[in-house]
């Protein structure tokens, strides 16, 4: 009686859920199912980034009952979101690095620091390269992105010491930025953008603009050039604008059609070949590879030929294999964006369809949210936002929700907005790791 009193609670909530708050709340009283002397269900989750971490925690605070382990490589994560700000001088490392232990302590996440390298779907078992074996009733996977080598001659992984693509925070951050310290007053810095799809697609404009910062104020003689494969890019009237207000002359943008497309790197002479014919040479290069789903995912069967991961877009579960969801950037989630809050929201959402799976419910259909702040200089904000709903079949954006900031928005509103991405930051980061 009190489980049919709980589906229907359940079902009652369909629609109505956006926020992570409204969904705790909608979802409670599923924390008594399976109790009784019954073997626990068990969800193995790879990848603690924002997608993993965000979905390990939520099941848990919707079903204390449920055994959760997540399975994650580095015992430490670095933040790609504020690693631009780390290049621009505004932030250090320290300060986007975090670790697991609230994870672990505070929602009883099972935290493995390991390697996921192998699964057996029959016998529903995940396996490490440390020689462990995990048992799984359902398994979600948010490996984030790794990078297709093979797409422009003369650059490969070897050259990523000397050519940072610094696209996965951590170590290539700290390179590419000594590498900015290092460069001579007048060089030039030059950055080869990826073409679509790839995680954060206002990311490598932020950085240009951190980067076009930290030069202006240690290294003014400097420049800025972006190859970009793309004719055009997400907020790209704001960052223009932005550029002509602080940088001026400083960032020059290079589309597709007019030569942005590279087709060769030689990292030992510092040089870049495009399309035209011309050789581009950068003092330091900052070259953002081809990407596709983390390799794991790719490995073991869950993307097509696309290179990403196909989904139920309703619970994320991967329409090639049963029981196995896939979130975040290994996603093909579009129109959601590979971003850290996007791939947030879908852990939550993948958390409640892997809780009502479980305990026999039917899933709500979801609301999505995403918002991406980027800074054009400190006190420089810009953003944009929309809402997303399943409308039965697939994940589309709410007609009138959301926006970009206005194009001619005042300095006291650009200010506001660098303030809100700080606040951004530090809420989603203490969500996923206080
Ligand atoms: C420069 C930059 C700036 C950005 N700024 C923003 C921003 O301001 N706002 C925003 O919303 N997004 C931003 N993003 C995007 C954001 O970082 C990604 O969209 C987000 O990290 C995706 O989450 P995820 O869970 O898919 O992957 P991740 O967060 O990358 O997590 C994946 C995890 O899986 C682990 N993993 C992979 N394979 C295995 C395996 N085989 N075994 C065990 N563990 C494994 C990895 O170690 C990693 O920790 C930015 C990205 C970049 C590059």
């Amino acid at each position: 009686m009190k489980k049919n009193m709980t589906r229907r609670n359940f079902i009652k909530a369909s629609g109505a859920i956006v926020s992570s708050a409204s969904l705790g709340s909608l979802l409670w009283p599923v924390k008594s199912f399976g109790l009784g002397g019954k073997p626990k269900p068990r969800v193995v989750i790879v990848g603690g980034g924002f997608g993993g971490v965000t979905c390990a925690r939520y099941i848990k605070k919707f079903d204390t009952n449920i055994d959760v382990t997540l399975i994650e490589r580095d015992t430490q994560f670095v933040t790609c979101p504020f690693s631009n700000l780390v290049l621009g001088g505004l932030r250090d490392m320290n300060s986007i690095t975090y670790n697991y232990d609230a994870v672990k302590n505070k929602d009883g996440v099972n935290v493995i620091h390991d390697e996921v390298t192998d699964i057996d779907m029959e016998k529903r078992q995940i396996k490490t390269k440390g020689g462990q074996t995990f048992d799984y009733d359902r398994a979600v996977f948010s490996p984030g992105i790794d990078f297709l080598w093979d797409k422009v001659e003369g650059y490969s992984e070897a050259d990523v010491e000397t050519i940072p693509h610094a696209w996965k925070a951590g170590k290539q951050t700290t390179l590419l930025k000594s590498q900015l310290e290092a460069m001579e007053d007048g060089g030039t810095f030059v950055m080869v953008a990826p073409p679509n799809p790839f995680r954060c697609p206002p990311g490598p404009y932020e950085r240009a603009s951190m980067i076009a910062h930290y030069l202006k104020t240690n290294k003014p003689k400097s420049k800025v050039i972006i190859l970009d494969a793309k004719e055009n890019f997400s907020k790209q009237p704001l960052f223009t604008k932005g550029w002509e207000a602080l940088y001026p002359g400083m960032i020059e943008w290079v589309a597709g059609t007019k030569g942005g497309i590279v087709t060769r790197a030689d990292a030992k002479n510092m040089e870049l070949h495009n399309e035209a014919g011309d050789t581009i040479k950068g003092a330091v290069i900052n070259y953002i590879p081809h990407q596709a789903a983390g390799t794991i995912a790719r490995k073991l069967g869950l993307a097509d030929a696309t290179g990403w991961c196909p989904v139920n877009q309703k619970t994320f579960e991967s329409t090639l294999h049963k029981n196995i969801h896939v979130i975040g950037d290994s996603s093909v989630s579009d129109p959601l964006p590979k971003s850290g809050y996007a791939a947030s929201s879908e852990g939550k959402m993948c958390a409640a369809a892997v809780v009502a799976a479980i305990n026999g419910i039917e899933m709500p259909n979801p609301s999505y949210s995403n918002t991406c702040y980027s800074l054009v200089g400190p006190d420089y904000g810009i953003s944009i936002a929309a809402v997303y709903r399943f409308d039965g079949a697939k994940i589309i954006s709410v007609d009138g929700a959301g926006g970009v900031s206005p194009a001619d928005a005042d300095e006291s509103f650009r200010r506001a907005e660098a303030l809100y991405a700080s606040g951004w930051y530090t809420s989603i980061t203490q969500e996923l790791f206080g």
